[in-house]
């Protein structure tokens, strides 16, 4: 294989074959919530949320609003000028969470804005139904995806880091999603309290196993806010170091399958909120010392399966 030949199928890569050029994500705020945070189901939320949701919380206004102060930067940008196309990334809090009516609306308001192409929806496996699939499988543009934070296949995890549903109702999600032809991209992170290198991997075969479309895998960090902050000050949340998590990621990036659109390969830390790891804050160095392992390894997307 050749130094420069790609070892896996990014998102950017996936987005400029079905388009011929570059696409770029906008992050958008519906100003949704999330019944782990309003109380239905916890008021404390994940261990791991930040105050905006698991989100930048990019924005005040209307959808069109926030797209269009995002289009006036990126224009003003001399490498994002001639940029033409865009996917709007609907990302904080449960945005499927409510009535199917609040989800129709989303839609038609990310309808309108110009130069959109496609979207992505974040929100959690127990916020979706049929009515909600039929919504999403009707959208008009040519990428439309679902993004669903699962975070880890193992019912002990998910009690540890009150997420408030199973594995089973994840894997429920996707399975529907599918039905209804809704591609989806799971949330998976590495190394959550109590788990080790191997229960991440096996995760990570689950998903393999399931009609996944895409996949973002996170190192664990700690932002401010977060219920884990007490547990990380008080010295009773280890974490990764960043040449484990890279040795980790490529191995898991070895299980995914081919086909699989790779969304993201580590967590992004809001900037100002990042207590630990300080590492969390080089995404790039992250990147490269994964790159560095897949190279070492001579590995690619989804060669170390057992099905191939
Ligand atoms: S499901 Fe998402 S928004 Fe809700 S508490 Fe958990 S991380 Fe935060």
């Amino acid at each position: 294989m050749q130094e420069n030949t790609p070892r896996y199928l990014t998102l950017d890569r996936h987005l400029r074959t079905v388009f011929g050029e570059k696409v770029q994500k906008i992050p958008l705020d519906a100003g949704s919530t999330c019944p782990n945070r309003d109380g239905t189901l916890s008021f404390g939320g994940c261990t791991f949320c930040n105050a905006e949701g698991s989100g930048p919380g990019t924005g005040l206004g209307s959808l069109r609003t926030q797209w269009d102060r995002w289009r006036a930067r990126y224009a003003a940008m001399p490498r994002m000028k001639s940029t033409r196309l865009f996917l709007g990334y609907i990302q904080s809090f449960t945005n499927t969470y409510g009535p199917a009516s609040r989800l129709a609306s989303m839609l038609r308001e990310l309808s309108a804005l110009p130069g959109l192409v496609g979207a992505c929806i974040g929100t959690r496996p127990d916020c979706l139904d049929e009515e909600k699939m039929a919504l999403m499988a009707d959208c008009p543009w040519p990428e439309f995806w679902l993004e669903i934070g699962v975070q880890s296949f193992n019912n002990a995890t998910l009690a540890r880091i009150n997420r408030g549903h199973t594995a089973k109702d994840a894997e429920n999600a996707l399975i529907l999603a599918a039905r209804f032809r809704v591609k989806t991209c799971v949330h998976l992170t590495a190394a959550r309290p109590g788990e080790s290198g191997e229960d991440f991997l096996s995760s990570v075969r689950r998903l393999s196993a399931l009609p996944v479309s895409g996949v973002k895998l996170h190192n664990l960090y700690v932002p401010k806010g977060c219920a884990m902050e007490k547990d990380r000050l008080q010295g009773s949340l280890p974490l990764l170091e960043q040449e484990q998590y890279a040795a980790l990621a490529a191995r898991a990036l070895a299980l995914v399958p081919p086909s699989v659109v790779i969304h993201r390969l580590c967590a992004d830390p809001a900037p100002g909120e990042l207590i630990a790891p300080a590492w969390a804050a080089q995404k790039r160095q992250t990147l490269d010392l994964l790159d560095a392992v897949l190279r070492y390894n001579n590995w690619t997307q989804g060669c170390l399966r057992q099905d191939r």
